[in-house]
């Protein structure tokens, strides 16, 4: 019988190509597409995968290798994981090792936890008899032990030994008497129970079902259009998009019902910071044990029994944040990504994807529906809907017979010219007194997630923006203000450069400010605050949003985490304290944050009864903030777009981010600027612009130093190709590395 030869990827080597072994007979079968060999490599064993099997090579036969064993403790990967991870090589410049890691965010089996457990060794009908002859013979611990085995079959040695007082040494005279067994019992977690015991609920079927909605028109249309697709074989990719409390979830857990009915699997993606107990219910609620849940809580064990769980066919629909994508599922139908705008999409490690675009081409390989839901989409996304790139579902009312909140906008500026220094508007004040007034709740959003501060003054408003660029520039170690963008930098004003006052502030004030400064203005609310100082422990995030739902609180205060997904029915009043703070984020994408924010903030308020939202700004009359106030995605998308196509960002170009970064300063600065000089001096690039090299807001992490440049081109292949050129003149300087993210 001929040989076969396997392809495979081996991890830990520098060399980022495929090496070529001999299949031997005696492995046969059992190497397959994607599973874990060990192979020998230089005298050293190492560990690989197969990503391809074929008959014939050129390569010398008697210099190949065979591989040594399938490796038993790792993972093998599937076919379509495996057509995914060479897509993400190509698509983000990563070498083949890093890709095949990237697509199996569970690598090996978990370790078997062994517990030591005591089995009952006789038959049922004796215990009885048996036991009054020990009791006779004194032996109560004895009698004890085969009492609670007549129940229970089998019990953990450690309950034993602790709970029932009894010895090892009796376990082991009653072993060589025959009358149990000590074995070993594997210990499967289910990680949804701490979520469904914090619910008083102890098992997945003592979930009642609420009462059957209605659907509504829209809703109807939304999940027929995509039946229809679906029984006719068309797997498109859809965006969902519906205002706050219009009811999406609903509309996308029936299209998982329905796919599910035909025979397929679903994958939902939800942000992690809204992965709760809400969540949780609601899928519980409809598909019963049927679901597998991964959050960044998990043990690697638990998240194992997860996945095996979707291997094994034991759930139709893993619910879990991105990592969630690489689920190993067979037969998918359909991929959910719910809050399709959020940034914990994006994988902040190398590949840089969001996974929104692998989720796209995920579907493409497996032959799955997209669907991509919000109320506020990225405009990237919105573009390709005006562009019949993908299919549009809209919800525009609210489910519920409740409209979208009155909101309103402040100008602080009146506020400080009125004498007022306080953090609460003159409004905002008189609306939560009256709230209180009513036993009705208040949210207080505070957006304290800037990357670094930015300094803005208090009389016009006007942050400090750089000369060259229309950025705000950035604070670093408190006096000195730099732009992102070009790198220019200046020493902190004393008096604003636009009007001359002197009230200019370094705008950093949090969310555990604002509790203290709430609690002093209301001494009669309960206050409690949610962010992630306060909510580190592993179900906190849950207790608090329970014992805010069930009106334990006034007032709740948090960060962006309060403002995703919650639907707590008695809050009539949200205040936006600060609604600048992310506009002056510098980045291309601040006014798509802070509309997201907002919408998303202002949408919290009159989920049950009429609602309200206060809007208090420094610059009401940003295109952002005017836009979120009238709940107008339309001419919030439009001004988006404009500016966007004005500035030359995306989608109207891709954009590659090069972050280069080295211990050593001098070398670092040369190399940067180099590599620039030579990407601008190729012909076949010039089309392209080069923006710095430029300081990153953190110019030094961990003693690395770091510089940015910034690549702008409306083909994304010529970005692909200038990495490369990147790459190869990198290797002239030994000290200094390059991470890439594609935009
Ligand atoms: P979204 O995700 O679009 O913000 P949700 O899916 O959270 O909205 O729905 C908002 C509220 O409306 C929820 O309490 C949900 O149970 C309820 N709801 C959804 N669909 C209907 C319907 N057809 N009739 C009545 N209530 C509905
Ligand atoms: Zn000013
Ligand atoms: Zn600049």
């Amino acid at each position: 019988m001929k040989n076969l030869f396997a392809d495979i990827i081996i991890s830990n080597t520098n060399v980022d190509r495929p090496f070529t072994y001999i299949i031997p007979q005696s492995l046969g079968d059992s190497v397959s597409l994607g599973c874990p060999v060990l192979i020998e490599l230089r005298r050293k064993v190492k560990k690989g995968y197969v990503i391809n099997i074929r008959e014939n090579t050129d390569l010398d036969i008697s210099k190949l290798k065979p591989i040594i064993a399938v490796s038993e403790r790792e993972l093998s990967t599937d076919e379509n994981l495996l057509q995914l991870a060479i897509w993400l090589k190509h698509r983000y410049g990563v070498s083949f090792a890093k890709a095949i890691s990237t697509v199996m965010p569970v690598k090996s089996k978990a370790e078997e936890k062994l517990n030591n457990e005591i089995f009952l060794n006789i038959e049922l009908d004796r215990i009885d008899s048996l036991k009054e002859e020990l009791i006779k013979l004194r032996k109560t611990a004895w009698a004890r032990l085969l009492e609670e085995l007549k129940t229970k079959q089998s019990l953990p040695q450690s309950y034993v030994n602790k709970e029932l007082k009894i010895t090892s040494t009796v376990i082991r005279r009653m072993v060589e008497e025959g009358y149990i067994s000590v074995g070993m019992k594997i210990k499967k977690n289910n990680p949804l129970q701490p979520v469904l015991r914090s619910l008083g609920i102890e098992k997945f079927t003592e979930i009642v079902k609420s009462k059957e909605y209605v659907l509504n028109e829209e809703q109807e249309i939304a999940i027929n259009t995509f039946k229809s697709d679906f029984d006719n074989n068309k797997r498109f990719s859809y965006l969902l998009h519906g205002i706050t409390g219009s009811g999406k979830t609903l509309v996308f857990i029936n299209m998982i019902k329905y796919v599910i009915e035909k025979g397929f699997k679903a994958i939902v993606l939800i942000p992690e910071i809204s992965l709760t107990y809400q969540t949780v219910f609601r899928m519980a609620e409809h598909f019963g044990d049927r679901v597998a849940i991964i959050n960044s809580k998990l043990s690697k064990n638990e998240r194992y029994y997860q996945f095996d769980r979707i291997k094994n066919d034991d759930a139709d629909v893993i619910i879990g944040p991105r990592s969630a994508i690489f689920a190993p599922i067979k037969k998918l139908g359909l991929i959910v990504i719910d809050e399709e705008h959020d940034s914990a999409y994006k994988n902040e490690n190398v590949p840089t994807f969001n996974v929104r675009d692998v989720a796209e081409k995920l579907a493409e390989i497996t032959n799955a529906s997209l669907l991509l839901a919000s109320a506020t989409p990225t405009p990237e996304t919105y573009n390709r809907a005006v562009n019949g790139e993908i299919k549009l579902l809209k919800l525009k009312t609210r489910a519920k017979n409740t409209a979208l909140p009155k909101v309103s906008i402040v100008d602080m500026r009146d506020e400080l010219k009125r004498g007022n220094r306080s953090i609460f508007s003159e409004k905002l004040r008189t609306l939560i007194e009256d709230r209180l007034k009513k036993h009705e709740q208040v949210m207080l959003f505070m957006n304290r997630r800037g990357y670094s501060s930015f300094v803005s003054c208090r009389s016009c408003g006007e942050a400090i923006k750089c000369k060259h660029c229309d950025v705000s520039m950035t604070l670093h170690n408190t006096n000195r203000l730099v732009c992102h963008y070009c790198g220019y930098s200046i020493e902190l004003p004393h008096i604003c450069p636009n009007c001359g006052s002197r009230y200019i502030a370094n705008f950093g004030t949090g969310t555990q400010k604002l509790e203290a400064m709430t609690r002093e203005e209301f001494p009669d609310a309960r206050v409690i605050r949610m962010d992630t100082d306060s909510t580190s422990k592993k179900n906190s995030v849950n207790d608090m949003i329970r014992s805010f739902a069930k009106g334990d609180a006034d007032i709740l205060i948090g960060t962006q985490m309060i403002v995703k997904g919650h639907d707590f029915s008695n809050v009539t009043l949200v205040g936006i304290m600060a609604a600048d703070t992310s506009l002056y984020v510098s980045n291309y994408n601040s006014a798509q944050r802070t509309f997201e924010l907002l919408t998303q903030a202002a949408g919290r308020a009159g989920r049950a009864k009429d609602g309200e939202a206060v809007i208090q700004t420094y610059k009401p009359e940003n295109y952002a903030i005017v836009a979120a106030a009238a709940q107008d995605y339309k001419k919030y998308f439009e001004n988006e777009i404009a500016y966007r196509k004005m500035v030359g960002y995306p989608p109207e170009c891709h954009m590659l981010t090069v972050m280069f970064s080295s211990k050593r300063d001098m070398e670092l600065n040369k190399c940067a600027n180099e590599i620039v000089k030579k990407i601008k001096a190729i012909s076949e690039f010039k089309k392209t612009v080069v923006i710095g090299p430029t300081e990153p807001s953190i110019s030094r992490v961990k003693d690395y130093y770091r510089k940015l440049v910034y690549i702008k081109n409306v083909k994304y292949d010529i970005l692909l190709d200038i990495q490369e050129k990147i790459e190869e003149n990198l290797s002239l300087y030994k000290n200094v590395g390059a991470v890439y993210d594609f935009n």
